[in-house]
């Protein structure tokens, strides 16, 4: 009699375990997977913010060209991703209004497009930043240079809160983003740095983290790419030129698609 109960509990376990994690399973399966639909591609400066100058370059101007370049790729490449730009045009959209269009589109990445500048001239070669404060010594000409946007805005002292670029002590008050959106700006930074470097041919110089205000308030992952140095003959020349441009758009938009299909994936 014992036995038989046994065997009947046995039998019973037997079908019901599969049940149970089979439902387990199938309400996983019947979860809506992350789709990547809405990317928001941020030119840097603009308008009356020319950014850095080369001998001849404008910062402006080949930000402006490469970003229109990844957006008219991912167009004609990715029909399932939306494209949605701060600036198609030579206005100057505020640092406060780039990440808001971001936000308010409840966009799925935020890709700002950047061109450097040293007083070392013999400084050259590509950077990608994620929005952090780790090395800030050693990054803050530029993240100052970036920042200091802002005071070329009307009212910026109310609109900033009294943020003040200029002072290391104004950074205290950028807190990191959330650990998974940090996670993923880095995926995409590295890609972006492996696809200029292997794939482009250009020095890179890494990934690095800043306290870029554009990087700051997107609630999305996000990075900052420094195309190259126009303090820089020869790079200067290649980024103004237009083979050079449409390599390094490739090379972002081949990063974002990679990037798109790895957390798909996931
Ligand atoms: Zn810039």
């Amino acid at each position: 009699m014992e036995r038989f109960n046994n065997k009947k509990i046995l039998i019973c376990l037997t079908l019901v375990i599969p049940f149970f994690f089979g439902g387990f399973i199938s309400n996983e399966t019947m979860m809506p997977a992350f789709r990547m639909k809405k990317i928001v591609l941020d030119a840097g400066h603009g308008g009356v913010d020319p950014g850095n100058i080369g001998s001849k370059a404008r910062e402006k101007d080949i930000n402006l060209a490469v970003t229109l370049l990844v957006g008219k790729y991912i167009k004609e490449n990715m029909p399932d991703v939306q494209v949605i730009y701060t600036r198609d045009d030579d206005s100057f959209p505020t640092l406060k209004e780039r990440p808001n269009i971001a936000n308010v589109n409840k966009a799925d990445l935020f890709v700002s497009i950047h061109s450097n500048s040293a007083t070392n001239k013999s400084a050259f070669g590509t950077e990608t930043f994620v929005m952090g404060t780790k090395y800030l010594d050693a990054n803050f000409d530029i993240v100052k240079k970036e920042n200091s946007v802002i005071l070329l805005e009307e009212n910026y002292e109310e609109n900033y809160e009294g943020f003040d670029p200029t002072s290391p002590e104004s950074y205290m008050m950028f807190n990191l983003m959330s650990k998974a959106h940090f996670e993923n700006s880095v995926t995409l930074a590295d890609q972006i740095e492996s696809q200029f470097r292997d794939r482009v041919g250009r020095k890179s110089r890494g990934v690095k983290q800043g306290p870029f205000y554009v990087l700051w308030t997107p609630s999305m992952p996000s990075v900052l790419v420094e195309l190259g140095f126009l303090s820089n003959t020869e790079e200067e020349r290649f980024l103004m030129s237009q083979e050079g441009k449409e390599y390094m758009a490739s090379a972002i938009y081949r990063s974002i698609k990679d990037y798109k299909d790895q957390i798909e994936a996931n």
